[in-house]
């Protein structure tokens, strides 16, 4: 009778509130290159920048702009530590609370996507992107004897995810499911991380896998969507639980009852095509469908968040994988920060507009943060056994 109030007690506590949380936005301005610097030297950018404001105002001619606001604005001097700092940390954070979180970089090629997720850091380590900086934040909050972290490392292309890790795994199947609507790639490889050496080498191995597989399918890596998921695995128990072994008031102990729970976060980290429209000028063989197909994925992306946004009753999220995969990051339980990455070039005025709009909606979609955690019961039936054999013993007293 015990055990079975016990087990009634914790699950009516079990009941796990959700809080909002809106998608939190931030624009990051890259730098003029050697070539913008020579060939647009008369021209002024194409935005003006007021971080403190946070707002962005793009040009419309010589005397008129539009004003944007967002959560954060960061200008071509934003250090990539400052990136990480006001981005990711706070989802990096939420992930070891066992929450879900997305980060994602979404502009058009060449605006520092790559750089701001991806980089690795090797020459400068103050270079290093997001991916580097998030794990070493994990590594160093994880208990290596009771928790785990694993990787899977993917890319969108045409509609098909491939797995980076092992390239003859070339066609991963998401599985939804129905009650928790949780994604999962039960195909993709899994690489467990111990240190943080061990992710730059996962990391490397992943690009070159990239890099051969596009060269194979003649196509660019700024082309597909490049998706990084690391699966934080802790396990709450000690100081959290209260149900002690020194605990002498068996009833007592039920009242305060925080069971051993197994909390598992999930980070994406997500460097999407690059947002410009592909034209069909190209000659090659599949570049049409291609331009097709990769328009399919970010345009259901948009349709997604305009719909979330416009609190629409129906949001496409089958109509393409990305959006699929994507289905917790945005109208879903995860935390999730979008970076808009855009140049300051005036020649590519209407693609910055287009990525600023794109923005500014993302801004509008609220996700219920939920924690994800499951009773340990391996721990929990332990501590029973412990609780059952004090008591009888106390009866026979
Ligand atoms: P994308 O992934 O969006 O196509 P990249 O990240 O490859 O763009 O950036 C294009 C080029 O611009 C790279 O050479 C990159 O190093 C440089 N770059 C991008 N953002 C910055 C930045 N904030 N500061 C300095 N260089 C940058
Ligand atoms: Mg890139």
């Amino acid at each position: 009778q015990l055990y079975a109030s016990i087990v009634t007690a914790l699950i009516l506590e079990r009941d796990l509130e959700t809080f909002s949380g809106r998608v939190r936005v931030a624009v990051r301005l890259r730098p003029r290159n050697d070539e913008e610097l020579e060939a647009d030297a008369d021209f002024a950018d194409c935005v003006e920048l007021q971080p403190e404001l946070k707002r962005l105002k793009l040009r419309k001619n010589n005397w008129d702009s539009d004003t944007y606001e967002f959560d954060e604005v960061l200008t071509e001097f934003a250090s990539q530590k400052r990136v990480y700092e006001v981005v990711a940390k706070p989802v990096v954070e939420s992930v070891l609370d066992g929450y879900n979180g997305t980060v994602m970089a979404y502009g058009q090629t060449g605006t520092g996507k790559t750089h701001t997720l991806g980089r690795l850091g090797d020459e400068d380590t103050s270079a290093r992107g997001i991916m580097v900086r998030a794990m070493e934040d994990i590594i160093a909050d994880i208990t290596p004897e009771t928790d785990s972290i694993s990787v899977s490392y993917l890319q969108i292309y045409m509609e098909t995810i491939q797995d980076l890790l092992n390239p003859a795994n070339n066609n991963i199947a998401i599985v939804e499911d129905p009650k928790t609507g949780d994604v999962s790639l039960p195909g993709a490889s899994l690489a467990e991380i111990r240190d943080q050496q061990s992710f730059m080498e996962l990391l490397r191995l992943g690009e070159a896998h990239r890099f051969a597989a596009n060269t194979k399918m003649n196509t660019e890596s700024s082309r597909s969507h490049a998706i990084l998921m690391v699966h934080v695995k802790k396990s709450v128990l000690g100081a959290e639980a209260a149900f002690s072994y020194e605990n002498d008031n068996p009833y007592q102990s039920v009242n305060n009852f925080k069971p051993p729970v197994i909390r598992t976060g999930k980070l994406f980290l997500v460097d999407l095509a690059g947002s410009e429209r592909i034209h069909k000028s190209g000659s090659e063989g599949h570049t049409l469908e291609e331009a097709k197909s990769i328009n399919l994925s970010l345009s259901a992306l948009g349709k997604c968040i305009n719909a979330l946004a416009e609190n629409s009753a129906h949001v496409p999220v089958r109509d393409s994988k990305l959006t699929r995969l994507l289905r917790d990051s945005f109208g879903g339980t995860a935390r999730t920060s979008l970076i808009v990455t855009i140049g300051p070039s005036p020649r590519h005025r209407a693609e910055t507009a287009s990525t600023i709009l794109f923005g500014q909606r993302a801004m509008k979609v609220e996700n219920m943060l939920k924690i994800k955690e499951e009773f340990d019961y391996k721990s929990l039936s332990r501590r029973l056994d412990i609780q059952l054999d004090k008591l009888i013993a106390e009866n026979e007293r």
